[in-house]
């Protein structure tokens, strides 16, 4: 009996309910920087998640705990790799309290599956990052992913009110609760979310809920320039007025919305694509009449500060819209820049400028309102160059008080650059935090932080 028959052997007396994948086009899908694991286990029941590492831990095997495989890449290249739990299996919905706004998950289940269910029920969840259709709610979770949206209702730790967890050696712990008042106490939700998995498989997880406004819409207005752009944000934000996003789209940006998205643009919007304008998207949520107020509002203050205001997007335009501009977030080589907002606009004109000397392309898309940048760079081969841009980048942001992390990069350019950038003090509470939670280390090691 070879090794590896008897490691399928074991996992699968004690996982029954688990699906066991070792042909070599399935470990190439679920590779990470070309490091393939021996098995991917596809558990059906949470029960089996919790025996799967139970027995990786006893055997010190190496998991990656993975979702949608959309964002597989993320972080530094793992150390080892011998074991993907994939949740998708897990796809079910537990609970939905309509009278409490509140819903329950399982982790493996897409986010667009679940926004699906709750619009038929006129409610939704208010995260909206790219990849909607495969992203599930666990993978988001590990990631902290957002989108736009998160300007009006917050990121994934504002929305969680509870977890389930499956540790390394195969407890299943809890954090939270169902209700959106919980009692006090640590909240460990927080820590889980945007970990990475690096601290636990998340099986279960349950959300607040939001009612679906009447009406949404967007507002297109071109600048001749980020800072125009720039001062209109600070003014809206600074207004009565509550935009459910504000993202800015530079030159490049605009070129490379999707064909079909711009082709949904009703021509008063359109005519805005014609020039060398930076484009601010302004959408609001709520009421028709709130919705209209304040779309014209948001229409006197543009004009105010130089912008040229476009038609509204609504409905199937609206909707296209704003897919097209999420899926800018990712990419070849992309990185995210968090700054405050009134640096902005110069970090985009240093990005043009150095990008311009290294003979990359660069462009950008911002939460504008949030202070988050998605700066994609091209040709992704470039690797010195990248390596180069980037650093330089990243450095600016650091002395703006901002931070740079790579999101997106060719596993050659990781092996010049980090994706985290250098480790902060807080370096030395993640790996007590990581020891606590994982002390064989069975969750896999390298692509977090600090190499955690
Ligand atoms: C620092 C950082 C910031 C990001 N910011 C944004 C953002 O602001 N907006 C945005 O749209 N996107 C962002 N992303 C991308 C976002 O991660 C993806 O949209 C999302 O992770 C895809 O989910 P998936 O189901 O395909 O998961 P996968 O691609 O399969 O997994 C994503 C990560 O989560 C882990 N994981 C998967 N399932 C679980 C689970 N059940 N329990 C524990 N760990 C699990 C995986 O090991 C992997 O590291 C960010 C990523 C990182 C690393």
């Amino acid at each position: 009996m070879t090794k590896l028959s008897l490691l399928t052997d074991q996992l699968h007396a004690a996982a029954p309910q688990t699906e066991l994948l070792t042909s070599s086009g399935d470990l190439k899908r679920f590779a990470v920087d070309g490091v393939k694991p021996q098995v991917v286990a596809l558990p059906g029941v949470v029960d089996d998640v919790a025996a799967l590492l139970k027995i990786a831990s006893e055997r010190h095997l190496a998991v990656l705990p993975v979702g949608g495989c959309t964002e597989l890449e993320l972080g530094q290249p793992p150390e080892r790799y011998d074991l993907a739990i994939c949740t998708v299996r897990l796809n079910a919905l537990l609970e939905h309290e309509a009278a409490d706004l509140t819903c329950s998950v399982q982790a493996g289940m897409p986010l667009a599956a679940l926004q699906q269910y709750l619009t038929a029920k006129g409610q939704f969840l208010a995260l909206d990052p790219p990849n909607a259709e495969r992203a599930t709610i666990g993978g988001i979770l590990a990631a902290n992913a957002s989108g736009p949206q998160r300007l009006r209702y917050g990121a994934a730790r504002d929305l969680v009110i509870g977890l389930r967890v499956a540790l390394g050696d195969g407890t299943i712990a809890r954090s939270g609760g169902k209700v959106v008042k919980n009692v006090a106490g640590y909240d460990l939700n927080k820590l889980y979310i945007g970990s990475l998995g690096t601290l636990g498989i998340i099986v279960e997880a349950n959300f607040k809920l939001i009612p679906r406004p009447e009406r949404q819409e967007t507002l297109l207005v071109s600048f001749e320039n980020a800072p125009a752009a720039m001062e209109t944000v600070i003014a809206l934000l600074s207004s009565v007025v509550t935009p459910t996003a504000i993202e800015l789209l530079d030159p490049a940006a605009q070129r490379h919305l999707s064909e079909q998205a711009i082709k949904m643009l009703p021509a008063g919007a359109l005519a805005l694509w014609e020039g060398p304008a930076h484009l601010l998207a302004i959408s609001f949520s709520g009421g028709a009449q709130a919705v209209a107020r304040q779309l014209a509002d948001t229409r006197t203050t543009a004009t105010r500060h130089a912008g040229s205001p476009g038609d509204h997007l609504e409905d199937a335009a609206h909707d296209a819209f704003w897919a097209a501009v999420r899926a800018q977030q990712i990419g070849p080589v992309v990185c995210k820049v968090s700054l405050l907002i009134n640096e902005l606009a110069p970090f985009l004109a240093h990005a043009q400028t150095i990008c311009q000397e290294q003979q990359l392309e660069a462009s950008a898309i911002a939460h504008a309102g949030s202070g988050v940048i998605y700066l994609q760079l091209r040709p992704p081969d470039a690797t010195d160059r990248l390596a180069v841009v980037i650093s330089q980048l990243r450095a600016q942001a650091l002395k703006s008080k901002g931070s740079l992390v790579i999101t997106h990069a060719p596993t050659a350019l990781k092996a010049q650059i980090n994706v985290w950038g250098e480790a902060r003090p807080d370096l030395r509470l993640m790996e007590t935090l990581k020891q606590k939670f994982d002390p064989h280390h069975t969750l896999v090691k390298g692509r977090f932080v600090g190499g955690l």
